[in-house]
């Protein structure tokens, strides 16, 4: 069998393993990235690279990076939480470890595997988003990635959704992502146990008292566990989303939606509010097929497979 090595340079941890043409995982590793400092970071990929290498010498690299890749696919152009900024990333791949790399934003890679083994593995268009600390989107249309004039397709994230509303982290307000994510999940959860409520205080036993360790993640392992405040906060985050989503429906007509990341752990708790507004709120929606929304397949480590994917596909 063939391998490649895929990796996934996330804002907080790099996840790297062998994959297949048709997308089973060996040997996957998981360490810290290095996130302000760029050469620290491709040191830490070529040593994840030489120590997956060891036990089947791979053909070629595939990187999903949480960042915008250029119109060239070789260089990351920005990236708000690593430190790349016109970043020759493959080139300098390349130069280290002697094999071919192929680079894609991490949300976009993680639409291609969605599409290729996933969720939407028999579909010809669809539009994968990743709810976790932001809002990250990819999109397939025709059976090929949308990459957009520039590369930078798919941002669904920031589009704009509240005028003068929340900070994000690109800098701009309002923001779609600042009102759908597991950051909104977090901001909604520590306002909702600040303004004392009775129902807020299984939160606030999660998380011994101290709103500053009260996270998305703990708010959907007790809406999974039953906590209908959780419920509820997750199901308005599941509105918003659909309402987002019904912009991008209208917009790319795609035949499915892949809903991935860490909130999609709420399963239908997310989905279902998701469709609901989707439904409600989508152009025709009485009057149209309107594209069913999924929980995504290929799990944490979909954008490490997707770039892997990729890479086996580009060394043809
Ligand atoms: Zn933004």
């Amino acid at each position: 069998m063939s391998w490649v090595v895929g990796v996934d340079i996330g804002g907080t941890k790099t996840v790297a393993g062998l994959v297949s043409k048709t997308g089973e995982v060996l040997d996957s590793i998981i360490v810290p990235t290095p996130t302000h400092d760029a050469d620290a970071i491709v040191a830490t990929v070529v040593e994840c690279i030489n120590t997956i290498g060891k036990s089947h010498k791979p053909r070629a690299v595939g990187i999903g990076v949480a960042g915008l890749i250029d119109v060239t696919g070789r260089n990351v152009a920005f990236a708000p939480h690593l430190a790349f900024v016109d970043f020759p990333l493959a080139q300098r791949i390349e130069e280290q470890t002697q094999l071919s790399c192929v680079i894609e934003n991490d949300a976009t890679a993680t639409a291609w595997a969605e599409y290729r083994v996933g969720a939407g593995h028999g579909v010809h268009s669809l539009l994968a988003v990743t709810v976790g600390t932001g809002l990250g989107g990819g999109v397939v249309v025709s059976d090929a990635l949308m990459r957009g004039a520039t590369g930078t397709a798919g941002e669904v994230g920031h589009i704009p959704w509240v005028l003068d509303g929340v900070l994000c982290a690109c800098g701009a307000r309002g923001c779609l992502e600042q009102y759908a994510s597991g950051s909104a999940l977090t901001r909604h959860a520590r306002e909702f146990v600040a303004s004392g409520h009775l129902d807020a205080q299984p939160l606030l036993t999660a998380c011994d008292g101290d709103i500053d360790q009260l996270t998305g993640n703990l708010v959907t392992q007790l809406a999974v566990a039953g906590d209908h405040a959780c419920m509820a906060l997750i199901a308005d985050i599941g509105t918003t989303l659909g309402s987002g989503l019904s912009a991008m429906v209208a917009v790319l007509d795609p035949a499915m939606v892949v809903v991935g990341g860490g909130v999609s752990a709420a399963g239908e708790l997310l989905l279902q509010p998701a469709r609901i507004a989707l439904e409600q709120r989508l152009i025709g929606g009485a009057h149209r097929p309107v594209p069913p929304v999924m929980k995504a397949q290929c799990g944490e480590l979909a954008a490490m497979v997707g770039a892997g994917l990729l890479a086996h596909e580009s060394a043809i």
